[in-house]
């Protein structure tokens, strides 16, 4: 194995009840919390769009109001070295739905950028699919040669469609019968036991 994909939110930082929150303000109270989780079953850029205007101006105000947020985050210690371990020996890249923005507010702010070859987020592309074949083109990796770190179903599904085995975390946005549904590699529950995974296989 020569790289480590992560996803950013629910993996790297729980992200989970922040981002929640904020829909909830924008949608004026109107969100569960089961419909938000929903919104993760599968890429969350394709999801069903009444009013496009709409939702081009909530997600505008969503991101303003995330940045503001990613300010203050501070990157968890053991996550911390965890990552530098890893990075001793494989390439740890990030390929997430949320911008790259927030996320160099974020690694920036916790001086952790250079820990990540690339990191990929919206503005490369909206489909994670495109976001691997891009990592596989460039590194010439064979999808064997990768594993990518997840905390919700969509993106297991995107992960099986270019072939890429998943280790997917229970504790961010998705609970484990919910990843089950996409048949990942393995589901673990702390990351230190994705360094046990990683490290065996
Ligand atoms: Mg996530």
């Amino acid at each position: 194995m020569k790289a480590i994909i992560f996803d950013f939110d629910g993996v790297i930082h729980d992200t989970y009840e922040m981002a929640y929150q904020i829909n909830l303000k924008i949608s004026g109270g109107n969100l569960t919390r089961e419909q938000h989780r929903d919104f993760f079953n599968g890429n969350i850029f394709e999801k069903v769009v009444v009013d496009e205007e709409k939702e081009k101006a909530d997600s505008e105000q969503f991101y303003k109001l995330q940045n503001k947020a990613f300010e203050h985050l501070k990157i968890d210690a053991s996550v911390k070295s965890n990552l530098e371990k890893l990075s001793l020996r494989y390439l740890l890249f990030i390929i997430s739905s949320n911008q790259e923005e927030a996320l160099n507010i974020y690694f920036q702010n916790n001086k952790f950028v250079h820990i990540f070859k690339e990191i990929l987020g919206a503005e490369t592309h909206q489909s994670k699919v495109e976001k691997f074949k891009y990592l596989f083109e460039k590194y010439k990796f064979k999808a064997e040669d990768c594993v990518f770190v997840t905390d919700t179903l969509g993106d297991i599904i995107e992960g099986n469609k270019v072939g890429v085995k998943t280790i997917a975390v229970d504790f961010g946005f998705h609970k484990k019968d919910r990843l089950e549904k996409g048949k990942p590699f393995k589901i673990v529950s702390s990351f230190d036991e994705i360094i046990k995974v990683i490290n065996i296989n």
